[in-house]
């Protein structure tokens, strides 16, 4: 049955909503989103209802955690299915705002990239001395995401979980995760959670979340969710819709080894690199470019594995 759900777009709404049912003696669970909602993410709403009784959904395309060369431009979005869907499985108050950061720098303007490198000190090359005379050399790059990029430099402050950041798809998106850390810490501040609900698919993340709560002391409890698979075996996201038939072919070979070195593990199996190699064979051969696969237990630091390996 459909229920009615209140959209809300204003951070200090969604504060004081939030603020006044708890005084009401509700407890509140958030599942963040960036929208174009599937199984996945529904399921995490079924898991956040186990923990609380009101239920608070953010959709939010974060463009801090889009490098400038990814898809934040055509990130799929479709509102008004994702509110039928809430609906549908019954949710309090969709939280949608049009923007989450500041976008004026301190003076109150909005400006270039040169003005604030003017305002603060901050000159793009150094003098350095070398054998008695002085060079200018290129200060290293700044990492910069979708956010830097628009202009947005009214936000200056961001959480890095340094070393759980670094690993795995930390190596190749490494702004990735400052920008998760950051949007999620923004939106418990926002939203002021007891309970926040996270899928394990996307397992890096979920661990960052964790430690990034243990460490700043949040008072939100982190909830993981399993991951939900269409009924071919890939993995529900809402990129599948890039997938053209012959990529999802393809892709499918990801959960097949995975699941392969699952049951050989399962038997004993204890070769990592063994187990490693048949992974990345079986999706090579499916024609598939692997960025990286690494096996890592469960509760080791992510970002040292004992043997890290890649391949492009
Ligand atoms: P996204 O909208 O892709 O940012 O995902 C929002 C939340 O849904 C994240 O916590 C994801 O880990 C979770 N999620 C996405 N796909 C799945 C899935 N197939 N199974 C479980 N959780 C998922």
């Amino acid at each position: 049955m459909a229920t009615e759900v209140e959209i809300i777009t204003c951070k200090n709404q969604i504060r004081s909503w939030s603020r006044t049912m708890r005084s009401n003696g509700h407890k509140i669970a958030l599942v963040p989103t960036m929208g174009y909602l599937h199984q996945g993410h529904i399921s995490l709403v079924e898991e956040a209802k186990k923990h609380a009784n009101l239920i608070v959904v953010s959709i939010y395309i974060n463009p801090s955690q889009f490098a400038p060369n990814e898809d934040l431009t055509r990130y799929p979005s479709d509102f008004n299915s994702d509110l039928l869907k809430l609906k549908q499985v019954g949710v309090n108050v969709i939280f949608h705002p049009e923007n989450l950061y500041e976008t004026n720098s301190e003076s109150g303007q909005t400006g270039s990239s040169e003005n604030v490198e003017r305002e603060s000190g901050f000159e793009p090359k150094i003098e350095i001395e070398s054998g008695g005379s002085s060079v200018t050399v290129e200060r290293e790059s700044e990492l910069s995401s979708c956010l830097e990029e628009r202009g947005q430099l009214g936000h200056q402050t961001w959480i890095r979980v340094e070393k759980l950041e670094k690993g795995l798809c930390g190596k190749s998106r490494p702004i990735f995760f400052r920008g998760v850390a950051t949007v999620v810490a923004k939106l418990f501040n926002v939203v002021e959670p007891d309970v926040a609900v996270f899928g394990k698919k996307d397992y890096q993340q979920w661990r960052i979340i964790c430690r990034m709560v243990q460490d700043l002391d949040f008072s939100v409890e982190v909830i993981g969710s399993e991951i939900v698979r269409d009924a071919d075996g890939l993995a529900m996201s809402s990129r599948n819709v890039y997938l053209s038939a012959y990529g999802r072919q393809k892709a499918l070979s990801i959960n097949r080894c995975l699941s392969k070195a699952k049951s050989s593990i399962q038997s004993g199996e204890i070769s990592c690199k063994q187990l490693r190699d048949s992974v990345m064979q079986e999706i090579c051969e499916a024609g598939g470019r692997i960025d990286y696969a690494e096996i890592i237990l469960g509760k080791a630091p992510l970002s040292c594995p004992p043997n890290p390996v890649s391949s492009k």
